[in-house]
């Protein structure tokens, strides 16, 4: 018997409990590459699922965790062997595939994306799902012709993990940057990563307009709700706003007229089920438009046995940028 260290959450009568154990190599699900996990992260879809706040976990036992980096350990794939250094985000992993937080993780070789050189398996995890899901929502921003002539882009859920490797990007890339937070002691963080622009929460939570005084190009929105509702209503004609948050809630109180009346596009992001051609110019993208110096200055480090409190943590809003997960 082969047994290795992981975070497990399983069902009991009392409700859901998370703990870390050994599990067995033997009930690790099917895949054709098995990989050495090196580092995970803690992202926000991780404090869901740890605390059970909201469904994520649809297979029980389940190992959390929905991203990794670390070393293929043996492949019956074609386009992977021992020895290759890999990233997985998403998915199912933690939902409803046995996931990131352990030392062994058995998946599909069509899931994996090869660690950009230059980029240390715990840089890529310093970035994480977070930091590739503001990679993906910059590209649809672009995508959507918001270059930076055109004026700033407003980025909500400013100091949590998306937030923060957005604004790195876009002030890397020459962007204006606005950055929404309800933490307005983070300001010298926030400015630091490179916001031109603090504005407070609480402009964003009023009941919104159908159109309000336009005031940003662009925005990149991890909150959802009422924020998102504000966030559209404020862009300026021809803008685009890409959603990629529900922090402030699942609902999406606004009118059309941001959209019939000014032109203004609404753009979904999904990391989960990405194709793999967009993860991979993601992934190309954060390695060379990203100053890893400022996610190493947002990043701290925690072991296995510091996730499951830390999940809390993120729900509770408590966390400012980055988590990274040492696996062993
Ligand atoms: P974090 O917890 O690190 O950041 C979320 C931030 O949102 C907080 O730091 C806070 O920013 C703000 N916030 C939290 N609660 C509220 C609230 N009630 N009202 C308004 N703002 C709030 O999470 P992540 O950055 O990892 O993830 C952000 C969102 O993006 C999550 O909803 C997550 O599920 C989603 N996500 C989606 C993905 C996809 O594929 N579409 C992939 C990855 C994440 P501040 O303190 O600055 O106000």
């Amino acid at each position: 018997m082969s047994t290795f260290k992981a975070i497990v959450v399983d069902k009991a009568d009392s409700g859901q409990v998370v703990r870390l154990t050994d599990f067995d190599e033997k009930d690790l699900m099917d895949g054709n590459v098995t990989v050495a996990v090196e580092y995970s992260t803690l992202n926000y879809k991780d404090g869901l699922a740890l605390t059970g706040k909201s469904p994520v976990v649809r297979r029980f036992p389940m190992i959390a965790g929905i991203d990794f980096a670390g070393t293929v350990e043996s492949s019956t794939h074609p386009a992977w062997k021992a020895g290759d250094k890999v990233i997985l985000n998403g998915w199912g992993l933690g939902e409803t595939h046995l996931g990131a937080y352990a030392h062994k993780a058995r998946v599909k070789g069509d899931w994996l994306v090869r660690l950009p050189a230059g980029i240390s398996a715990r840089d890529a995890m310093a970035i994480g799902t977070a930091g590739y899901t503001a990679m993906l929502s910059v590209m649809a921003i672009e995508r959507a012709g918001i270059v930076p002539a055109r004026g700033s882009v407003v980025v909500t859920g400013a100091a949590g993990g998306v937030g923060s490797v957005a604004i790195a990007l876009l002030a890397k890339l020459g962007y204006t940057v606005v950055a929404a937070t309800g933490r307005p002691a983070e300001a010298d963080y926030l400015k630091g990563l490179g916001a031109a622009e603090i504005i407070e929460r609480k402009e964003l939570t009023g009941t919104p307009r159908p159109l309000a005084k336009e005031r940003w190009a662009g925005g990149i929105d991890a909150v959802g709700s009422t924020t998102l509702a504000n966030v559209l209503s404020m862009t300026r004609y021809g803008g685009a706003v890409a959603a990629c948050g529900l922090a402030g809630g699942m609902d999406l109180p606004t009118s059309v007229a941001p959209f019939i009346l000014r032109g203004v596009s609404l753009i979904g992001i999904d990391s989960v089920m990405c194709p793999l051609p967009l993860r991979q110019e993601a992934w190309r993208r954060l390695a060379t438009d990203l100053d890893r110096g400022k996610i190493a200055a947002m990043t701290s480090e925690i072991g296995l046995a510091d996730v499951i409190a830390a999940g809390a943590r993120i729900i509770a809003g408590e966390v400012r940028g980055r988590i990274v997960v040492k696996i062993r």
